[in-house]
This record gives C-alpha cells, structure tokens and sequence, in this order.
C-alpha cells in the first residue's frame, strides 16, 4: 500500500556484509576488515533508532572505508545479490517513498554519502522511482525536529495523509497541498517535511494536471460507470467517495492517483464535476 508503508527486509544482511569484507578475492579486501566487525551492531542501532536521521549520528569512516563500501555498492559481489533483488522486487507499483509509479530504482534513505556506513544496510534501502534522485540528500530540518518519512518504519504511510485542493474552474489550476492528519497527530509535522522535500520535488503536479485535463475531455473514461449515480449530487459525490477507496485499495491511500480522485472527491469539486461534464 503506496507512498507507503512497506514490510521491512527480513534481514538487515549484516552477516553478508561482514562476509564480504572478509573475502580476499575482492579489492575492499583488507580495508573493510574493522567495519565488517561492527556492521551488526551498526544494523542494530538503525533498527533500533527506525532510521531516523535526527537521531542516528553518521559513523566516522576512513576516507577507504568509505570509498570501498560505495564501491561494494555500486558493483556488488554475489554475496549482496540481495540488493539486486531488492531493487527488483517493487516493478509496476506504486513507490513508497512518492507515491509514484514504478519504483525500480533503490533509494538510499539516509543518503549514501552523508550515512557511508549504511550504505549497503538493506533496511536503509527503499525502492523507489525517479524521486530518488530528485529528492537530494535533505532528510531532515534539525531546527523544526522534522524529517521525511520512513516506509519501513511510519505505519502512518498507509492512512490518507493529504489532498489537493484547487480551483476547477481555472483554465490551469493550481494544486494546494492540505495535510489531513490532525494537528496534534505527532507525525503531522514530517507528513508536511516528507510531502514538500519528496513528492513535490517529483512531477507530482504535472501528474494531477494531466488527470485533471483528462477528466474533463473524458469524463466518462476517468469515471467509469458514473452516469447512473448522477440523481442527486450527494449519489455522485457517493460514487466518487467509493471510486477513490477502491484507488487507495488498488494503488495505496498516498499513490498519486488515489491522491487525484481523493482531490475531485472533495465537495466543491465534485458539484463542478456534477455540473459541468
Ligand atoms: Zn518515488
């Protein structure tokens, strides 16, 4: 269930970490010898700490250290094949980290080069899609005590946590993002963190126009089976209400299209809708 909370790796890999460190035939052989040592209390304080990068400190590295854990990374021996795996495992659905659609990339979630120590740490590995690299290495505002959210670890992913509102009567509207948590849920603050220094650092927008668009050129198409629930405006905003809980089943309560049908649920959308298509 998308941008999302998804189940977290069975294993944090540690052990084959620390083997790899220890085989002769590789070039990180002997720099990562002190490393492999200490890899699994490493994992165990990510673990620990739910990867929150206000509180998890980055380890002191060697300069070689580090160079040699990027390059594990980057050409991983058959003992880390679980990172191919991983990047794999996600194909067609939606991302966890944006709520976009088809993750096959992995995210670093603390970032590789801030947090060298976990980088081949599979808890700290996300599959994710172009966000990845749109979204830079800001993962948190020490001054507010926010940060961006963790789809291994905030269950909160799976409950609606935002909508658009907008004007749609504008030729090109603009999309306003409305947190929906309440203000004093404790997770409110990094929904907005995680929304402004992820999603809207993706096309999310250009994604919700091009819905929009569509909409109004296809009504019929974008709400399939709609005619005969146009009785009354409260049947219709009904039918849309149902429409989106079956987008957020199918694709997750923060994918991008349940977000869409989330937005033209809201009333004054739905009577415009209701009126003009
Ligand atoms: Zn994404």
């Amino acid at each position: 269930m998308p941008m999302r909370h998804v189940p977290k790796p069975a294993t944090c890999q540690s052990a084959s970490v620390a083997e790899t460190t220890r085989q002769k035939d590789l070039r990180s052989y002997p720099h990562l010898l002190k490393f492999g040592l200490r890899v699994a209390r490493a994992a165990a304080r990510y673990d620990a700490q739910q990867g929150n990068p206000l509180v998890i400190r980055p380890a002191r590295l060697t300069a070689t250290e580090k160079e040699e854990l990027l390059h594990l990374y980057k050409s991983p021996p058959k003992k880390l094949d679980y990172i191919e795996d991983m990047r794999a495992g996600l194909a067609g659905e939606t991302c966890p980290m944006c709520g976009g659609q088809d993750p096959v990339t992995l995210d670093h979630f603390l970032p590789r080069a801030t947090h060298t120590e976990f980088a081949l740490l599979s808890y700290n590995l996300v599959p994710a899609c172009a966000c990845n690299s749109k979204r830079g290495r800001v993962v948190a505002d020490a001054a507010h005590g926010t940060r961006i959210l963790h789809p291994y670890y905030d269950a909160c992913m799976n409950q609606p946590l935002f909508t658009c509102d907008f004007s749609p009567a504008d030729h090109a509207p603009t999309f306003a993002i409305r947190l929906l948590l309440a203000q004093d849920h404790p997770q409110r603050a990094n929904v907005g963190f995680h929304v402004q220094n992820v999603v809207l650092k993706t096309s999310f927008r250009t994604f919700l126009g091009k819905r929009w668009q569509r909409l109004k050129e296809l009504p019929d198409d974008m709400l399939f089976g709609n005619r005969p629930h146009r009785d009354s405006m409260a049947q219709f905003k009904s039918y849309l209400d149902d429409l989106c809980a079956s987008k957020a089943r199918l694709e997750g309560a923060n994918a991008w299209e349940t977000v869409f049908y989330r937005s033209i649920a809201e009333s004054t959308i739905a009577a415009w809708i209701f009126d003009n298509t």
